[in-house]
């Protein structure tokens, strides 16, 4: 083989053993060695990788691993389609599975983004969404009656900056009992602390970026189901929007994933100490953790999840100015407008995630103005104690 040939043909694999970790396969197509197999593959009667928007083994390992975990009780085999970002898992599974003229029924208390994408993308697009309470279900029974085109419940629990929870296992039979496809984003807590594919409902969706991958250093979200007549709608839409993810985010949340139920369990310990030391403090109004029997969704949280996670919000007594000053004072926590990685992130959503909603409508989702949402790292606790304490002495 000539020189210029040699240069452009070499680098193939060389391996002989399995390599102890999963690698990262950084190619955009994979080679077919025959025609047949490729007309094989491409009718999707052989399993195999042709084209990287399709399918590599990087996320693909990665992707079915998340899926067991969220199916670990339920009889049924699940699967996953790991996507570019938590927006575009949403995006990808109500476009795979809605068409225009079909509406969402949903909470008004979802991720800002989430809320947004329904409002300002799907609407346009013919989709449309009503916000209701999901703790009474008498009321959503006459919502549902009066407007037969809901065709999906989505739900988020817990839901932030609040905490507030919604009943899975009561909402999951209502969405049955009216043919509703139901979707919950469970980034919060991960399968490790919930696990509402047990619980009856169809599709869990979660921004990796957060949890699941632990070191804020990836953006990714998946879509796990088990119910294989949606599995070939949702990856087809998933493809052809290209909302695919990308090998080196895959192996980053995989890397993540080993250390998940130390991370969780860390971050539920500090986040119940933290809040057991705010109850107490005289310049804290109100503390919103799931582990306090204050807590209005406490039962909820009790019966539906294994252990608090590590998100909490608390009131400080006073002003905007004070909630802001409270974050400028802090010297270990850093401020950062992210959540579920290892160091404790805190962010005022008054002055940032919430700086566009009228004060009237935040304030009525207990969204006040010294509110001061925590995710609580897995450092020592001490040290995450003493910061909060020398910050609000100060205001
Ligand atoms: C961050 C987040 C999302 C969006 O995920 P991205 O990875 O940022 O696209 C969705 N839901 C919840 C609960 C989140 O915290």
């Amino acid at each position: 083989m000539d020189f210029v040939s040699r240069c452009v043909k070499g680098g193939r694999d060389t391996r002989t053993t399995e390599p102890h970790q999963l690698p990262i396969y950084a190619s955009s197509s994979f080679v077919l060695d025959t025609v047949e197999q490729g007309i094989d593959i491409f009718k999707g009667n052989t399993k195999g990788h042709v084209y990287g928007r399709y399918a590599n083994p990087t996320i693909d390992a990665v992707t079915q691993r998340i899926a067991e975990l969220e199916a670990i009780e339920i009889d049924q085999e699940a699967y996953g389609i790991l996507t570019s970002s938590g927006m575009s898992a949403i995006s990808t599974i109500v476009l795979g599975l809605l068409k225009s003229g079909d509406a969402i029924l949903t909470q008004g208390n979802l991720y800002g983004g989430t809320t947004e994408l329904f409002k300002k993308v799907m609407k346009p697009i013919g989709i449309d969404t009503i916000f209701e309470s999901m703790s009474d279900l008498h009321e959503l029974e006459k919502v549902v009656h009066a407007n037969s085109n809901i065709k999906l419940l989505y739900l988020e629990t817990p839901a932030n900056p609040t905490m507030a929870c919604v009943d899975l296992e009561a909402l999951s039979a209502f969405a049955k009992e009216y043919q509703l496809i139901t979707v919950i984003d469970n980034t919060f807590c991960t399968p490790y602390i919930q696990r509402p594919l047990s619980l009856g409902i169809d599709f869990v969706i979660h921004s990796t970026t957060k949890y699941l991958n632990g070191h804020g250093n990836g953006i990714a979200g998946i879509i796990v189901g088990h119910k294989k007549e949606f599995y070939q709608k949702i990856w087809q839409a998933m493809k052809l929007l290209g909302t695919n993810s990308n090998p080196f985010d895959a192996w980053l949340l995989n890397n993540g994933l080993k250390t998940l139920a130390l991370r969780m369990d860390q971050h539920s310990f500090n986040s119940l100490e933290l809040a057991k030391f705010l109850e107490t403090h005289p310049k804290v109004l109100k503390v919103n953790h799931l582990g306090l029997s204050s807590h209005s969704s406490h039962e909820i949280a009790k019966k539906q999840m294994t252990n608090w996670g590590g998100m909490m919000s608390f009131e400080i007594n006073g002003s905007v100015q004070d909630g802001i000053d409270f974050i400028n004072r802090l010297q270990f926590c850093t401020q950062a407008p992210t959540l579920g990685d290892v160091d404790t992130l805190v962010l005022h959503p008054a002055t940032s995630s919430h700086l566009n909603v009228d004060r009237e409508l935040r304030i009525q989702n207990g969204i006040t103005d010294g509110l001061i949402r925590l995710s609580v790292g897995i450092e020592k606790i001490d040290d995450i104690i003493a910061d909060v304490d020398q910050a609000l002495q100060q205001v």
